[in-house]
């Protein structure tokens, strides 16, 4: 089993220590390999145009750090790549890259911002075909850069969630319709990420986000950068670092039942800075409690019927609402329609993805807390 890698770092304001973190980290994960003319993309997280203050992507000082590390290791052929949730055109993906402060590093460094939304669909080890980008397929070096939040959807976002950008713009849309319930939609995102083949994870964590994630929360001063060559480990140990169970976490809870992390996270090796565990850490309000094990056999599902009426569901602040329609866009359902310049959901057709939540760039979609849950706490 790989080993995970944890260095303390208190900010981005010092770029040379976040450099040379990232450098220490990469070293320690045998990454100092014979890039020459090689392929190598290097995946942030950039979930929407934001600004680096909001905390919802990847910093730029850890984006520029690995392109640094590349550029000094003889890389010659380097692509940044990723593609917001909703409709992109070439102008948007740019202005995307731009805000998030990617350009800049990129231009330094001599990489490309890749704007190629083309993909080739690829049977997944559990059978099922998702279209995944060619930029991706096409790298000889997958760099995954994540940002560790918490995540209405699937409880946490880190590395293996954010390979779930390797497939492109709106066509998430698709694979959240075709796999709607929260378990199988994790599956999913485990087996793209092996599709995706990432050579190396290396999660920023100095400032995360929680509560709301992955774009809603609050951000969160965690304190570390990580790194692994296995990202289903890497995830594993974050999400015990956050205090988080296997249950909470839907890529570790699914990557666990497939065997690909152990359950039992002192298994993993871990190296490099002791990292205290937070205990405080505020979960997304669409986090459900599943009581139905402690009740009698035949309650259980009337139990489940009755927890699905009343789980969290996204819910408009009207108020708020600018009637952009980016979450019209983006709603895999058509549950969404824009009336009055208003966004409008249609509970009976939502099936709870969030992306409305995650791509508002107002933060107008609100999470409605499941009433099991109000009555819980
Ligand atoms: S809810 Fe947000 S994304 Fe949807 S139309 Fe209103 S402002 Fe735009
Ligand atoms: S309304 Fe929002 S949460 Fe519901 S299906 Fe559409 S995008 Fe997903």
């Amino acid at each position: 089993m790989e080993r995970v890698y944890l260095k303390k770092a208190e900010d981005y304001g010092n770029s040379g220590a976040i450099e040379r973190s990232v450098a220490s980290l990469l070293d320690n994960c045998g990454m100092d390999l014979d890039y020459r003319g090689k392929k190598v993309v290097v995946k942030p997280n950039m979930l929407r145009k934001c600004r680096p203050e909001d905390r919802i992507t990847t910093d730029p000082s850890v984006i520029a750090a690995v392109l640094g590390y590349l550029s000094e290791h003889g890389a010659d052929d380097v692509t940044v790549f990723d593609s917001p949730g909703g409709v992109n055109t070439r102008e948007s993906i740019l202005a995307s890259y731009r805000a998030c402060g990617f350009a800049g590093p990129a231009e330094k460094y001599g990489a490309e911002l890749s704007c190629d939304m083309s993909y080739t669909e690829i049977q997944l080890s559990g059978g099922a075909t998702v279209p995944i980008s060619n930029t991706i397929l096409a790298a000889d070096y997958v760099f995954n850069v994540c940002k560790l939040k918490t995540h209405s959807m699937a409880g946490l976002t880190a590395s293996v969630k954010n390979l779930f950008g390797a497939v492109p713009g709106a066509i998430k849309a698709e694979v959240h319709l075709r796999f709607p319930e929260r378990d199988a939609f994790c599956r999913r995102i485990c087996e793209i990420c092996a599709a995706a083949k990432p050579t190396v994870s290396i999660c920023d964590a100095v400032i995360g986000m929680e509560g709301d994630g992955p774009s809603a929360g609050e951000p969160r001063k965690i304190g570390f950068l990580a790194a692994s060559k296995d990202p289903y480990v890497l995830d594993r140990v974050l999400a015990d670092l956050l205090g988080m169970r296997p249950e909470e976490a839907g890529t570790v809870e699914a990557s666990i039942s497939m065997g690909l992390a152990p359950e039992d996270v002192s298994e993993i090796e871990t190296a490099g800075d002791s990292i205290s565990h937070i205990t405080d850490l505020k979960r997304a309000k669409s986090s459900e409690f599943d009581f139905s094990g402690s009740l009698p056999a035949f309650i259980r599902p009337l139990y489940k019927a009755v927890s699905k009426r009343v789980a969290a569901r996204p819910k408009v602040n009207t108020a708020e609402c600018v009637g952009c329609g980016r979450c019209a866009e983006a709603c895999p359902n058509k549950a969404i329609v824009i009336r009055d310049r208003k966004a409008h959901i249609d509970n009976s057709k939502c099936i709870k993805c969030y992306c409305c939540h995650e791509l508002c760039p107002v933060k107008a979609v609100h999470v409605k807390k499941s009433v099991l849950r109000m009555v819980a706490r």
